[in-house]
């Protein structure tokens, strides 16, 4: 999906529709002036002039009618497009009553405005809805993720993502055994974007299946570079996968095909899923992860404790490692609950023969308390954030463990 089908750019005076066009598409505006207005030349009647932040053509999205203005730029202006499959794309990923509920409103309004433009006062009608859509209170972040996800697309093309690699040690003797591949966003400018801003919003088109594609072959690529610098160390590698990933017909060639590249066993892959998406949906969860299996990586059950998922899931999906999640292990200096939920999970991990993760160890006495409880491997601030390929290096040549 390239990021240009989504932006378009008006010289001064183009005119983007006419009033009696057909048309599947509305238009944010990013920078410049459009104006709207109805009839031509001597009868030609402004409607409103629209700058940064205005939404306007939305009217076609409600069903394909013909559009109720015309639309020309004043100056140089940059929209973004928002056509009707993007609509599609992005309410097939929509909660399904949210779904229904604009279906219905949809419906509404595809009669209302019917009926409108059978009687008299259409130019009223678009001034009232481009009036409707600057007061709605949901107009600011829905701006802010459209900005988000075009600034994504972009930056995927223009390798502004980064593979971060954060140690997890040993809790026995604190060797380093293996990395979590985290994403980080470094802007031009310098400044970052949380991956818990933006992971969501890839999640909610299919710009997570590019990103998906790029996190795989980095992170085989990282383990490749780690193994050409240090061949002994042979760490694993720990990458998260994300519910929508799921769906993604390429996930697995992608896979096949990274490991074949770079001449990585799949065994030192470690595919991170959140407990939440096992409670979402099972069966779809079981059949990836029976595939996942055949090709002989790791699965690991990532927040562990949190997704409210029923424990029989453990017996029946191929799981090989637990990840604690932060919550119980910064709870540990506090009431005796914490500690008791962290051992229980160990031995229950143990007794099912898989290990287990502590995520968030950021104190001595934290390293400590899930050692002494069982848990066999940290994670956390405590040895490392997420380093750079290079530190990343650094880190394992002074920490790492020969033997696996
Ligand atoms: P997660 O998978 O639970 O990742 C662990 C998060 O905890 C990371 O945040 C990590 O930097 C942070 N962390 C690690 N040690 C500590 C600690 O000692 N204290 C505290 N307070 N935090 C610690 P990050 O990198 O911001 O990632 C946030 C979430 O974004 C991740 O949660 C994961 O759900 C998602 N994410 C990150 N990278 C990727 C990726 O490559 N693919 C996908 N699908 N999701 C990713
Ligand atoms: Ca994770
Ligand atoms: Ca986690």
């Amino acid at each position: 999906m390239g990021a240009e089908r989504h932006r378009r750019t008006l010289a001064p005076g183009e005119t983007l529709f006419r009033e009696g066009d057909g048309g599947h598409e509305a238009y944010v505006v990013e920078s410049g002036c459009v104006e709207i207005f109805t009839g031509e030349q001597a009868t030609r009647r402004s409607i409103a002039r629209l700058g940064r932040d205005d939404i306007f053509g939305e009217m076609t999205l409600l069903g394909g009618q013909t559009r109720l203005a015309s639309a020309v730029a004043l100056e140089t202006t940059t929209l973004i497009v928002v056509n009707h499959d993007y609509l599609e794309e992005r309410m097939q990923a929509a909660d399904p009553l949210l779904r229904h509920l604009l279906r219905v409103v949809i419906a509404r309004n595809r009669d209302n405005v019917q009926r409108m433009s059978n009687g008299s006062g259409t130019g009223d009608h678009g001034a009232s809805v481009i009036d409707q859509a600057s007061a709605s209170a949901d107009r600011q972040a829905a701006l802010h993720h459209l900005r988000l996800e075009q600034a994504m697309a972009t930056a995927l093309e223009l390798g502004e993502f980064q593979l971060h690699l954060q140690p997890i040690v040993r809790l026995h003797d604190h060797r380093t055994a293996g990395f979590e591949a985290l994403i980080r966003w470094i802007r031009p400018d310098g400044s970052r974007v949380s991956p818990g801003e933006f992971i969501p919003i890839a999640e909610q088109s299919e710009l997570i299946y590019a990103m998906g594609h790029w996190i795989i072959r980095e992170s085989c690529r990282h383990l490749a570079e780690l193994d050409r610098r240090l061949p002994g160390a042979q760490p694993f590698l720990s990458l998260n996968l994300s519910l929508r990933q799921f769906d993604d017909p390429q996930l697995f060639p992608v896979l096949e095909s990274a490991l074949a590249d770079t001449g990585i066993s799949p065994r030192r892959l470690r595919l991170e899923i959140t407990e939440s998406m096992i409670a979402r949906d099972a069966d779809a969860t079981l059949l990836l992860l029976q595939r996942c299996k055949a090709l002989g990586a790791k699965l690991s059950v990532d927040d562990f404790g949190t997704g409210y998922s029923s424990l029989s899931y453990l017996q029946r999906l191929p799981v090989d490692t637990l990840k604690l999640d932060r919550s119980f292990i910064s709870d540990l200096d506090g009431p005796p609950a914490a500690a008791r939920i962290v051992g229980a999970v160990a031995r229950l991990a143990r007794e099912l023969g898989m290990e287990t993760v502590a995520e968030g160890i950021e104190t001595p006495s934290q390293a400590a308390r899930c050692r002494d409880l069982g848990v066999d491997f940290g994670q956390g601030f405590h040895w490392s954030p997420a380093l750079p390929l290079d530190a990343a290096a650094a880190y394992l040549a002074q920490n790492g463990q020969a033997e696996p």
